[in-house]
């Protein structure tokens, strides 16, 4: 048995962005749902000005205001809305997703959705608010309320389900590859419909795709007694061999994909001969980083500290052990990474969405996390798009700067794109 993969837990908030801004990645997923959120016109303005809605564009997720005099009701009503929805969107099911205030004046919301839900068109309560969960994370609670109505599959239908939600290019590249080696496949969870959900059952493999989705996985297989895929996450040349070449072992097909791999990183090499030697500090919140960094290093760079929201021992177990030797830290104290970043003098901060402007503000090259969760840079066809989001503020930064020298940026930075700043003044 390996050795248990050491880190540190510190006394950081999670710096998170809400759990909300999944809906805008969720909604075009699963094209037969609506997403409700039972929330204030600050969760109005999140999605408006993150998902960048316009008014008649008749997207498929809504706001549910609580004004002032729902305080004193003892459950709000959502019936004539539902009802709206089910007119307007037709939709196949509706997540009634729930936010902070409401969470605060404990609204029973199982309750509440099952008073409006009918098998024709189930609603489903999602917990997602900004209280206590990192954003990537409320995907996972999405799943969750999905497991219930996948059909159980007969204990010799041997197939495997991707776990994780990916535009469907990406998933396109998935179910080509596993029929180029050989592995059946059943579907994806999440689906693109809400009846297509796949069959789970002892027989089915699961396969993570994302890193954030360690509870329904984990309820995946205690309800349906299926197995686990233990192996990397197909981030990068290093983890698509890998994940391949391990899922391929669970239907006992013996691959070598090590020329595969070769190949990717010829095909990256403009971006690793940029990347090789760089030192990189990760102070994101997207429960993305343990992969990344793990590519990273992979890629050439050095790799000073990964830090995530959380980390789950089980679940990301190979990505630990990928990482062996990297200074690994849960819920980072962001008072210390300053320092940290200061005396270390990272050539590339991967930060989150509230520190990267300041940061740039005090001659960090940062790049904004959470641009890699909206960016499609999963197994082969995502590699390209992962090492040129890798680079993209390494090269930004050595156009601004062109002699390579010291950036002392003294006054005012205009935020413009994220993780990119128009610098007003230099010394
Ligand atoms: S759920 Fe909470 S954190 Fe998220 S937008 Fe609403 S008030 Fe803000």
């Amino acid at each position: 048995m390996p050795p248990k993969a050491s880190f540190t837990r510190e006394d950081g908030l999670y710096h998170s962005f809400c759990g909300l801004v999944s809906v805008g990645w969720l909604y075009q997923k699963i094209k037969d749902s609506f997403f409700l959120i039972l929330g204030t016109h600050t969760c109005a303005h999140l999605l408006q000005n993150t998902l960048g809605v316009m008014i008649f564009a008749r997207p498929r997720f809504a706001v549910s205001l609580l004004e002032e005099g729902d305080l004193s009701s003892a459950q709000p009503h959502i019936a004539d809305q539902i009802e709206e929805i089910k007119r307007e969107h037709r939709p196949s099911v509706i997540f009634l997703l729930s936010s902070c205030t409401p969470e605060v004046m404990k609204v029973e919301f199982e309750g509440l959705a099952h008073s409006v839900s009918t098998p024709e068109v189930p609603v489903l309560f999602v917990p997602a608010s900004g209280l206590d969960y990192t954003f990537a994370q409320s995907e996972d609670s999405v799943l969750q309320a999905l497991l219930p109505f996948c059909p159980v599959a007969p204990p010799d239908d041997r197939r495997v389900v991707f776990l994780g939600s990916v535009n469907d290019a990406i998933a396109d590249d998935f179910a080509l590859e596993a029929a180029r080696l050989g592995i059946p496949v059943a579907g994806f969870l999440p689906a693109n419909h809400f009846h297509e959900l796949p069959p789970i059952g002892p027989g089915t493999v699961i396969a993570p795709l994302q890193p954030f989705l360690p509870r329904v996985a984990n309820q995946i297989v205690n309800e349906r007694e299926c197995t686990l895929l233990s192996s990397l996450f197909p981030f990068g040349p290093d983890g698509c061999r890998a994940f391949w070449e391990d899922l391929a072992a669970e239907f006992g097909l013996q691959v070598d994909l090590s020329e595969r791999e070769a190949r990717a990183w010829e095909r990256i090499k403009h971006h690793t001969d940029l990347l090789r030697g760089k030192k990189v500090f990760f102070a994101a919140d997207t429960l993305l980083e343990l992969p990344l960094a793990r590519f990273l290093r992979a890629a050439g760079a050095e790799v000073l500290e990964c830090s995530t929201p959380y980390i789950n021992r089980r679940f990301h177990s190979r990505e630990l052990q990928a990482l062996e030797g990297v200074r690994l830290v849960e819920q980072a104290n962001f008072e210390r990474q300053l320092r940290s970043i200061a005396e270390e003098r990272p050539d590339l901060v991967i930060s989150n969405i509230i520190t990267a402007n300041p940061l740039i503000g005090r001659g960090v090259v940062a790049k904004w996390g959470t641009e890699f969760i909206f960016s499609p840079i999963h197994g082969w066809a995502g590699v390209n798009t992962l090492a040129s989001l890798c680079t993209r503020a390494l090269r930004r930064h050595a156009q601004l700067d062109p002699l390579g020298l010291d950036p002392v940026w003294t006054a005012g930075v205009m935020p413009s794109l994220p993780g990119e700043v128009i610098p007003l003044t230099r010394s």
